[in-house]
């Protein structure tokens, strides 16, 4: 559910957009008016696109907004909305910049390569996914879209390999982190197995086998 705030900026993108009922533009829209693309916004709480990637995508999707845009910068000043990223989140200082960056560029290399095509989609959901990973909360909420669902659609049109490497349900991010974790081969899991692990609910939408469904709140 779009907070006021993203659904005034959601009303003013998807207006400029060229087919207001296209999927990826409609999510493009709502992580726009979550997100901010401007220098000063802090790390963890950037679009993480960078302005060349904004601006073709811009261009061939929402091509008034691109050509009334010519100078670049905040894009939600642009729209008239203020740029509400300007307090850095609780826990912002607790990791190095570098180390937020490795993680971000191991997380869109992860995604690029599962990407269903080489157009600029998968380019744009990859990079601004990768970032939205480095908050703590939901991904799809870091993102801005409507639900789990929306983001769950984003990943089977545009990176359906990696969606079917998630056999068991795993929350999203938990399971790009799982993946990275398997890559280098280094788990930081307390339990031998998830199946008995007592934060399985964190980690997994449904329930292991034979257990009660727990309750699990909304999921990122
Ligand atoms: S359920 Fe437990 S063991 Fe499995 S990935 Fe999550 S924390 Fe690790």
């Amino acid at each position: 559910m779009l907070v006021r705030a993203d659904r005034v900026g959601f009303a003013r993108l998807i207006a400029y957009a060229r087919d207001p009922d296209n999927t990826d533009q409609r999510a493009l829209a709502c992580i726009l008016s979550h997100r901010c693309n401007c220098p000063d916004t802090p790390y963890r709480q950037a679009l993480g696109l960078d302005e060349a990637e904004l601006r073709a995508v811009l261009a061939e999707y929402f091509p008034v907004l691109a050509a009334d845009w010519p100078d670049g910068g905040c894009l939600r000043h642009r729209l008239g909305l203020a740029c509400h990223h300007e307090a850095p989140p609780p826990g912002h200082g607790r990791f190095s910049a570098s180390l937020l960056e490795q993680e971000e560029q191991d997380l869109c290399r992860l995604f690029l390569t599962h990407a269903a095509d080489s157009g600029i989609w998968p380019v744009v959901f990859a990079r601004s996914i990768a970032r939205a990973c480095m908050e703590p909360q939901h991904l799809w909420m870091s993102l801005g879209l409507e639900g789990r669902a929306q983001l769950s659609a984003i990943l089977v049109r545009h990176f359906p390999a990696l969606v079917a490497r998630n056999d068991h349900d795993m929350r999203w991010k938990k399971f790009f982190y799982k993946l990275l974790c398997d890559e280098e081969k280094v788990w930081t899991c307390k339990a031998s197995s998830c199946e008995i692990c007592p934060h399985h609910s964190e980690c997994y939408v449904t329930s292991p086998p034979g257990n009660a469904p727990a309750v699990v709140p909304p999921e990122g």
